[in-house]
């Protein structure tokens, strides 16, 4: 393939291109599809240019690697429920750490190559970086699918065990680059496996999604370090690309969140469940206005404009399909009706953007919140569906709370707020919302989809 290994570098750069146009199409609901499209030619180039450019490829494993890794990337698309998707990214993250220790591992048993200092130093990165995604992202798919290996592990035990490892780690692997001395590398790679669990093991189950981002960014970090290991351009290209946004996307994350990246890999979760307890007490105390889907649906039909506000509430309730029906109702009654997204709303980001699109929600009709908190003054009624964080105003005006100073959807704004949840309980942060104690507001209580088919039904059944 010797003709063809001279117009890699055209291919893998026509490979980056599409990657990079992968990126732009993914930022925005409309151009997502496209930008997935892009996504598989840049792929399927890379791929195929750097089979026919191996200099001697073992065809037939190559071909039964890929075989197997399509069969199981295929059922797996096919079969995966949305719900599922965080957990399943993470597996994917864990496969790339993996294949990162593998090349390194198979470039240092490489016999008759003499590895220099550079090499050494790309490998040794690469291969820790990559042994840390691998059992992290292993342990995060754990936890985000509930399976009991996954504990949440405590104690001050912890940080001490962390650190011992973090520094022996990088004193093997430092060793390695120093006196070429494999033995030095096996055990630094096997102190970053320990590492990557013992990192993750104590991160509470709800700040999963910003470490599976992170993850994300350290797995495309790896990719780029074997890509120097490797001398692709195609592979340092795409895990840079990959490195920078998962970065980006974590930073974004905890920005909507008012945390610190610090904060949420190195233990801010108890600091939310204490909120919980603190929260409790004063609730009592608070009197909230309660009323039935039928009041609501009557109030709705008769309102000029409604902003639905979904957040992890419907996403748990499953009710997507029901609120489509609840909106179609009310379009079709000449009501003016949109969803405001707040970014960190449910437990993933986009998640309610995916849910709604599930649901064939029109694109027009889905505001981000810096589209629509403007328009909370000006709107009849905001219906808050199983949100609770992302509405909560102490975000804006009690110094004291934990999540003072996260931008929040300003539903308290508008003329009249209804919110569906089950209890008066918490959000994930533990705290209490005064938005829930508003004189306007009017809590309905049940479970998500089953009030919005009965809110529906109560439109339908008045003539609207
Ligand atoms: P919250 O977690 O603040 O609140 C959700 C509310 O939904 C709860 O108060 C709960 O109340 C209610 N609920 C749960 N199940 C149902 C159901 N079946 N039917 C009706 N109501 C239900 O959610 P938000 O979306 O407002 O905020 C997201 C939070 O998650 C933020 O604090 C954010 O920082 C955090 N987060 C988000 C991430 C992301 O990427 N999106 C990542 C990590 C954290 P009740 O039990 O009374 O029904």
């Amino acid at each position: 393939m010797q003709g063809f290994a001279q117009y890699a570098d055209w291919f893998y750069l026509i490979g980056a291109v599409l990657f990079i146009l992968t990126l732009r199409g993914l930022s925005g609901p409309k151009t997502a599809i496209m930008g997935n499209r892009y996504g598989m030619a840049g792929m399927a180039l890379a791929v195929v240019t750097t089979f026919f450019s191996a200099p001697s490829p073992v065809v037939g494993l190559i071909v039964a690697a890929m075989v197997a890794g399509a069969a199981i990337g295929i059922y797996r698309a096919k079969t995966v429920p949305m719900t599922q998707m965080p957990e399943t990214v993470a597996m994917m993250h864990s496969l790339v750490g993996l294949s990162a220790v593998c090349i390194a591992i198979a470039a240092v048993l490489h016999t008759g190559v003499h590895h220099d200092g550079v090499h050494r130093f790309e490998l040794f990165v690469g291969c820790f970086v990559g042994a840390i995604t691998f059992t992290a992202s292993v342990f995060a798919y754990g936890k985000l699918a509930a399976k009991k290996w996954a504990k949440t592990v405590k104690g001050a035990w912890v940080k001490p065990t962390q650190a011992t490892l973090f520094f022996a780690m990088l004193a093997f692997g430092a060793n390695y680059f120093i006196s070429e001395d494999i033995n030095s590398f096996y055990i630094m790679t096997a102190l970053a496996l320990a590492l990557g669990y013992i990192w993750i093991a104590p991160i509470g189950g709800g700040d999963m999604p910003v470490v599976v981002s992170l993850l994300n960014s350290f797995s495309g970090w790896a990719a780029a370090g074997i890509g120097f290991t490797l001398n692709n351009s195609m592979l340092i290209i795409a895990g840079s690309l990959v490195g920078s946004s998962g970065a980006i996307l974590s930073y974004v994350m905890c920005k909507a969140m008012n945390r610190s990246l610090m904060n949420v890999l190195f233990g801010g979760f108890g600091a939310a469940a204490a909120g919980a307890s603190v929260d409790t007490g004063e609730q009592k105390q608070k009197n909230y206005r309660s009323g039935s889907p039928e009041d609501a649906g009557f109030l709705m039909s008769n309102a000029s404009s409604v902003v639905i506000v979904p957040g992890y509430g419907m996403a748990q309730g499953r009710a997507q399909n029901a609120v489509k029906e609840l909106y179609n109702t009310l379009k079709a009654a000449g009501v003016t009706i949109r969803f405001a997204i707040h970014p960190v709303a449910g437990r993933m980001p986009g998640h309610m953007n995916v849910l709604l699109a599930e649901a064939d929600v029109p694109y027009d009709d889905i505001l981000e919140m810096d589209e629509i908190n403007s328009d909370f003054a000006g709107t009849d009624v905001v219906l808050v569906i199983g949100a609770n964080d992302v509405v909560n105003p102490a975000a804006k005006d009690d110094a004291s709370s934990p999540i003072y100073g996260m931008p929040i959807l300003e539903a308290y704004k508008a003329q009249t707020v209804m919110v569906i949840k089950r209890s008066m309980a918490t959000g994930y942060a533990g705290l209490d919302n005064d938005l829930f104690y508003l004189d306007k507001t009017m809590m309905i209580f049940g479970d998500a989809k089953k009030v919005v088919e009965e809110m529906t039904k109560a439109i339908n059944g008045s003539g609207h």
